[in-house]
């Protein structure tokens, strides 16, 4: 089966060849992100592999079917960026990788925390110019800090397993509250309660309608001054420009963030040379308790294997007939 690769990085692309040894699988591998003016690219390919920012619109989708692809997959476990409608609409069958590995956005995400909470990055950039003071680096322990995990799905329930080991209480919401999480956290009604009690707020919900901007002036309004948040979820969840004035109110005391709103056109390239014309995420780079990491969390060796592996797998059953085992939900 032919697949055209979009959004290829050298790191995935070894691991894809890997597990697709003896599979009967011709790769196309393909640098550019799929938009309507890369769809093209895919002519004569029956399936396509995408990453989390290439557009899988309607537009892109039309074009991708009338160049005979029947199956489309997510090498991540978001899926906001392709339109189920009109993928059911052309007959491209949809497939994803719900856990490769939750542990590992899990475990970043307790290192943001305390990469900003206790100023390591900081830290590590002063001894690097021989400045050894300490003046402006105290920290925050995280031992007794109310902690509200918002989202308690795979993610979220591992980041809840981390922070138990740090003695800190933990605040949970989620609409389908899970009974795991129930042995190690408080679950609150509403996520109003959870930004109104909590030190520190992790967000773990995918991005949908009910989900966008979940964190915007309002939200924020509600917090405790100084409130810690983390995003590696995906970056809309957040209103940035509202997030911004609040960094500035020192309403918000540390932001780390791994997804930025406008990410697209920025993150997974080297765009060092460029010049920045997004003002609100040059304004972030500014604050001294901001950290942004370039869609980072889920790279892991682990998780790169199971992606690929995943993948693969996803591709087999689609040329042999079978049932998908995992199918992007239709709803
Ligand atoms: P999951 O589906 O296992 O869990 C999501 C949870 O959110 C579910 O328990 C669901 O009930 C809950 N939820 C959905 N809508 C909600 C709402 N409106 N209010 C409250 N709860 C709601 O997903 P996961 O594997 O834990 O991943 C979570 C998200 O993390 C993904 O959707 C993806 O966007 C993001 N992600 C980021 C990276 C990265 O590298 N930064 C990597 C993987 C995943």
């Amino acid at each position: 089966m032919k697949v055209a690769v979009f959004n290829t990085k050298r790191y995935e692309k070894r691991s894809l060849e890997a597990a697709a040894v003896d599979k009967g699988i011709e790769f196309s591998f393909f640098e550019p992100r799929l938009d309507a003016t890369t769809a093209a690219l895919a002519m004569g390919h029956e399936a396509v592999l995408i990453f989390v920012n290439d557009v899988a619109s309607r537009e892109v989708l039309e074009k991708l079917a009338a160049g005979g692809a029947k199956f489309l997959a997510t090498r991540s476990a978001g899926f906001n960026q392709i339109d189920r409608d009109a993928a059911r609409e052309f007959g491209i069958a949809l497939a994803y990788v719900p856990a490769y590995s939750p542990n590992a956005v899990a475990e970043f995400t307790i290192g943001l925390i305390l990469t900003l909470g206790r100023h390591i990055h900081e830290g590590h950039n002063r001894v690097r110019r021989a400045d050894f003071n300490l003046e402006g680096l105290c920290g925050f322990e995280l031992r007794d800090k109310t902690v509200g995990v918002c989202g308690t799905g795979r993610i979220g329930t591992n980041v809840i397993q981390l922070l138990s080991g740090f003695g800190c209480n933990v605040l949970a919401y989620d609409e389908e509250p899970n009974e795991e999480v129930m042995l190690m956290a408080s679950y609150v009604d509403t996520r109003e309660e959870l930004f109104r009690f909590s030190d520190i707020i992790t967000l773990h919900v995918p991005l949908m309608p009910s989900t966008f901007h979940l964190i915007d002036a309002p939200a924020l309004a509600l917090m405790k001054d100084g409130v810690f948040i983390i995003n590696t979820s995906r970056g809309a969840l957040l209103d940035t420009p509202a997030v911004v004035d609040a960094v500035k109110s020192r309403k918000v005391g540390f932001l780390a963030i791994d997804v930025y709103e406008e990410e697209a056109s920025l993150f997974f390239e080297d765009r060092s040379s460029d010049i920045l014309s997004d003002d609100v995420f040059a304004r972030l780079l500014t604050f001294p308790n901001v950290i942004v990491t370039g869609h980072q969390a889920f790279l892991t060796d682990r998780a790169l294997r199971n992606i690929a592996e995943t993948t693969v797998q996803s591709l087999t059953e689609f040329d042999a007939g079978l049932p998908c085992s995992h199918l992007v939900p239709s709803r």
